[in-house]
């Protein structure tokens, strides 16, 4: 069976150039880049030459101020805990209710060790009020930390903005926005329109670049203590012996994201466009999260009410259709995505949420399949639902109420 793999938020394919880049740094240039040693120079060089190339595709002069890390998760607990160990006499942070765990758990951790957190909340779209954001910012502040685009909904905040609301109010406050699903999809200028953002955190693996590489740039002269300590790699800044082969591959993976940003998001686009608007007009009682905001190119929530998403997705697996759903099923127990939740998508639409998100690598074809089989899916389920009346092919009248008490 043909996999329609449409889950790229979740991690992509390497692409074939980036698993070509790399191979080497496996067989022959497997030195240790701290070798003093002459056959080590050379991989010393390609660990150099990828700093400076991912420098340039954020317009940045100084490649020094690019950290390697594992992945975004790192890069993210780095960026919190590393300023709040730099900052000790600042005990406040500001971030959003819809972060990805890899922040949202850091922030509850820091506020059971005496923190003040302030969980900004969104709208029914997705966005952040402005003013609230403001008045959140106190002469406590140390750090926002607050995400570029969502890995659910897709929806992009106005991270130029909140930044340099956040430097006119106070200097010293450090900004961090985890760019993990934006970076390769949008251009980042870090000394244009992202000049105020301190910290900015992104993923190999979202990228067409394998699992297990992740960056942090943390301009020059920001204070943040290293989280992990042991040898001096990365300046002193990240211990740890540098993963070559995986670093060359992000390098090509966002140089091939970069050169061909415009044509391959545009397309992508279209093929989105094309699937939310054919699912719109076929599926009866459905709504697309995060509508009403600016949006990632790639990704469609949609949310049919009154069916659970999990099966919605076990339907569309024995397609090979590769999909996400709006819950996290964690120990036994189907949790509501948090994100969706604070976007007050109602409890009848929260579960039956399908995430498609699509990459270069999706076709005409593949969106034409989903086409085909996902309303029949819904159709078939509904059959089963308690709170679907399939006479009229509506929701029965009381089905409202109903959930209301079950949850
Ligand atoms: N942040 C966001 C917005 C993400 O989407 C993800 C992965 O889904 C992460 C962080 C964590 O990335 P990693 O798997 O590289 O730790």
């Amino acid at each position: 069976m043909r996999i329609i793999y449409a889950d790229n938020n979740a991690t992509t394919q390497v692409a074939p150039e980036v698993y070509e880049a790399m191979g080497p740094y496996f067989t022959e240039q497997y030195f240790n880049p701290s070798s003093m040693y002459d056959a080590a120079h050379t991989t010393a060089n390609a660990l150099n030459n990828a700093r400076k190339e991912i420098a340039g595709h954020f317009a940045l002069e100084e490649p020094k101020q690019i950290l390697f890390t594992s992945c975004a998760t790192e890069s993210n607990n780095t960026a919190i805990m590393g300023t709040a160990r730099a900052n000790p006499n600042r005990r406040h942070i500001i971030t959003s209710s819809v972060e990805h765990p890899a922040v949202l758990e850091v922030c509850k951790d820091m506020e059971r060790n005496g923190y003040k957190v302030t969980f900004l909340p969104v709208d029914n779209d997705g966005n952040l009020n402005i003013d609230e954001f403001i008045r959140a910012l106190s002469p406590d502040t140390l750090l926002v930390t607050i995400l570029h685009a969502n890995n659910e909904s897709g929806v992009i905040f106005p991270i130029e903005q909140l930044s340099r609301l956040t430097k006119e109010t106070d200097p010293s406050i450090v900004f961090h926005t985890d760019a993990t699903q934006s970076v390769g999809k949008m251009p980042i200028d870090l000394r244009g329109e992202f000049r105020h953002v301190d910290l900015l955190s992104f993923s190999g693996h979202k990228l067409h670049a394998p699992k297990g590489i992740g960056a942090l740039f943390v301009r020059r002269g920001t204070p943040c203590r290293p989280y992990m300590l042991g040898g001096h790699q990365e300046g002193g800044r990240r211990a740890g012996t540098e993963n070559v082969p995986y670093i060359v591959g992000l390098a090509k993976a966002l140089s091939l994201s970069i050169e061909n940003m415009e044509e391959d998001e545009s397309r992508i686009q279209k093929l989105r466009d094309r699937l939310e608007a054919a699912l719109v007009e076929k599926i009866p009682e459905v709504q697309v999260n995060g509508k009403g905001a600016p949006r990632l190119p790639n990704t469609l929530n949609i949310a049919c009410h009154y069916i659970e998403g999990e099966g919605i997705l076990y339907q569309l697996s024995t397609h090979g259709i590769c999909a996400s759903s709006g819950s996290a099923c964690t120990s036994g127990s189907l949790e509501p995505s948090h994100v969706l939740r604070a976007m007050n998508v109602p409890f009848t639409a929260v579960h039956g949420s399908v995430r498609f998100s699509l990459s270069r690598y999706n076709t005409e074809e593949d969106v034409d399949r989903i086409i085909e089989v996902f309303p029949e899916i819904v159709a078939n389920l509904r059959k089963l639902s308690p709170y679907w009346d399939n006479e009229k092919n509506t929701p029965r009248p009381d089905a409202e109420s109903m959930l209301q008490q079950t949850h």
